[in-house]
């Protein structure tokens, strides 16, 4: 066992602060990771303040992890001493059901062991990224590609493969048109990826005032849902809305911006109970789906897929006492547009 640093919210809602986890001994199949940087995703704050029900503290959170293999077991192949290495929402699964045979872990029948926040098959709790190592069986790890910079990688273990899962399901592409609800972190990956993608991309975002930044990133057409044209003029015009919004929305609203057989794929996971105006769906086949994060072969596509073309986070880099400030600017969508913690500082 190992004594290492992390932040931690001590009980439901408290802010962070600085303490020691254990990590387990290296087994067999497991490789130790020096956690060079960590993505600080909106379901982090979500599960600090127990908004989607009771959570396990103390709660290291953090599952964008990026680091370098420090040590591996007897029995690992994939991995060596010194390779870039990410770690995403899930460090483990029954690996036998029919979803975890179909490359789809995320939807295990007996539930993901999720990286935080859970118990492992050990039977303790596991710990998140906001720490300075983990330990992790090799099955549940993917290679950075050298072409991608640690720090600007590390989001892409949730907000990349959350948004690229589903843009490869529901085949975006050149002649789609695909519209991305609210530019935070998932929003800004789902830009990025839509357009490197092919797609015909459109923002939909509260304000005007990251139209500059959307354009940039590789979107075609940016509207503000605050006004009532933005609804009028794209009705009826979209393939595919990815809502990456936490809160609830008037769904009805958006339903109408789809065309014939359009879908809109819900990955925002907002904590109160939303109601749905079946109405604007029923119009014209349209489809409601939701779609959570991806396995871990594709993830390790969507990585590759990302050094291909260039494409990684925007990220603001920021020290571990600056956490609980970086919380209140995500929850303000303050967040241009991903921050990351410097290990380095814990
Ligand atoms: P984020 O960085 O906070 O981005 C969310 C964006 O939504 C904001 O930047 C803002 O964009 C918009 N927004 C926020 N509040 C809004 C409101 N009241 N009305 C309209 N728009 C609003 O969050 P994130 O890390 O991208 O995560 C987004 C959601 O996805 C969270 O609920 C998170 O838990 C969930 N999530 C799901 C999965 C999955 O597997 N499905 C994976 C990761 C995260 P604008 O300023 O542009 O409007
Ligand atoms: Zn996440
Ligand atoms: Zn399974």
């Amino acid at each position: 066992m190992t004594t290492v640093a992390a932040y931690a919210a001590p009980a439901a809602k408290a802010p962070l602060e600085r303490t020691t986890v254990d990590r387990r001994a290296v087994g067999e199949n497991d490789v130790l990771i020096d956690i060079a940087f960590v993505g600080i995703c909106h379901s982090d704050i979500h599960q600090v303040r127990e908004g989607w029900g009771k959570a396990i503290f103390p709660m290291v959170p953090g599952h964008e992890i990026a680091g370098v293999v420090a040590e591996t077991g007897s029995g690992v192949t994939k991995y060596a001493v010194g390779d870039r290495v990410g770690i995403g929402c899930m460090v483990d699964s029954c690996r036998v059901c029919v979803n975890c045979r179909a490359g789809l872990e995320q939807y295990c029948t007996d539930g993901p062991v999720w990286t935080y926040s859970a118990v492992g098959k050990d039977g303790l709790p596991t710990y998140g990224g906001y720490s300075q190592k983990v330990v992790v069986d090799e099955n549940y790890v993917v290679r950075v590609p050298e072409a991608l910079p640690l720090d600007a990688a590390a989001p892409l273990l949730c907000a990349g493969i959350t948004t690229y899962s589903p843009l490869r399901h529901w085949n975006a592409g050149p002649g789609t048109s695909v519209a991305v609800v609210g530019l935070g972190g998932l929003g800004h990956m789902g830009v990025k990826i839509a357009h490197a993608l092919g797609a015909e991309v459109t923002v939909l975002s509260q304000s005007l005032r990251k139209k500059d930044d959307g354009m940039r990133l590789g979107a075609d057409r940016y509207h503000a849902t605050s006004d009532p044209a933005t609804f009028t003029d794209l009705a009826g015009s979209l393939d595919l809305i990815l809502n990456t919004v936490s809160a609830p929305l008037d769904f009805g609203a958006y339903f109408s911006l789809l065309r014939t057989d359009g879908a809109m794929v819900n990955l925002g996971l907002p904590e109160e109970t939303v109601a749905i105006e079946l109405q604007s769906l029923f119009g014209n086949r349209r489809s409601m789906s939701s779609s959570g994060i991806g396995g871990i072969a594709e993830t390790q596509e969507m990585l590759d897929f990302c050094a291909e073309h260039g494409v990684a986070a925007e990220i603001e880099l920021i020290r571990a006492d600056q956490i609980n400030e970086a919380y209140e600017r995500v929850l303000a969508s303050d967040v241009r547009y991903r921050f990351v913690i410097d290990t380095a500082t814990i």
